[in-house]
């Protein structure tokens, strides 16, 4: 991906030892970092094996802060702090009814699925067929099978199962998909990043009786989404430089 440097494939060499210790000292960080708050999100991370997630050829880098290629056209692993970077603002909690738009390697909706708990839902959406695949193996393998995994455009959210409490859309796109805001409880927080003038920004909203909040939150660096709502506007145009 553009902006990220991808450490080269490699034959895993790492023990679930070694892992599960590069796990906890990445927690540790996490909060070290002021990233990382909220105990159920910390226990959920804690719990959930990222290097399960990852092809065989990248699972050492499991707990390195880039993001890893995955099957498919265009998708990534995002980094480990990018999990509790967008749901500590979303205010990701027990009980409630969640959606993943980019459901990637599965591994942000098994966060989530331990967050939200038995009492909530995690519904999550991807694009791509071979990373759909993917994740639904990678989910199967690590006994989330509650988890809804649906193939389709994720800017048009899934109406079946809405109004949903929190969504995340973990893919670039100009404004928050319409139908999204749609599906959102009233109430309801959403966050993805928006691009505005050439770069991302990371954007929490909330869906009021009378229209929507937002709050910017930093600038990040995700792949951009696809499908109805992809950003189609010609990037910016860069000033001539003179001979
Ligand atoms: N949350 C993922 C990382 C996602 S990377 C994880 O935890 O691993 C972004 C993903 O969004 C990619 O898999 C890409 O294929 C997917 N994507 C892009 N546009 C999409 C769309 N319109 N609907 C659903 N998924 C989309």
């Amino acid at each position: 991906m553009p902006g990220w440097i991808v450490p080269p494939p490699t034959p895993p060499t790492k023990t679930g030892a070694q892992l599960a210790a590069e796990r906890r000292r990445k927690v540790r960080w996490l909060e070290e970092q002021g990233l990382l708050k909220s105990a159920r999100i910390k226990a959920a991370l804690l719990s959930v094996p990222r290097e399960d997630f990852i092809p065989p050829e990248y699972r050492d880098y499991a707990y390195e802060e880039v993001p890893l290629p995955l099957p498919g056209a265009a998708a990534t692993i995002s980094c480990p702090h990018s999990y509790p970077l967008f749901y500590e603002p979303l205010g990701l909690d027990r009980g409630q009814r969640f959606l993943e738009v980019g459901t990637g390697s599965g591994y942000g909706a098994a966060v989530a699925r331990e967050v939200v708990g038995d009492e909530g839902l995690v519904v999550s959406v991807e694009i791509d067929r071979l990373t759909h695949e993917f994740a639904r193996r990678n989910l199967e393998r690590a006994g989330y099978d509650d988890v809804v995994l649906v193939l389709g455009d994720g800017g048009l959210g899934h109406a079946a199962l809405a109004p949903y409490d929190r969504i995340a859309i973990t893919a670039a796109c100009a404004d928050i998909p319409p139908p999204l805001i749609a599906q959102l409880r009233i109430g309801g927080c959403a966050i993805g990043p928006l691009l505005e003038r050439g770069v991302q920004n990371l954007t929490l909203i909330t869906k009021q009786r009378d229209g929507v909040r937002r709050e910017t939150i930093c600038e990040v660096l995700y792949v951009a989404l696809r499908g109805a709502y992809a950003d189609r506007k010609p990037p910016l145009a860069l000033p001539r430089r003179s001979a």
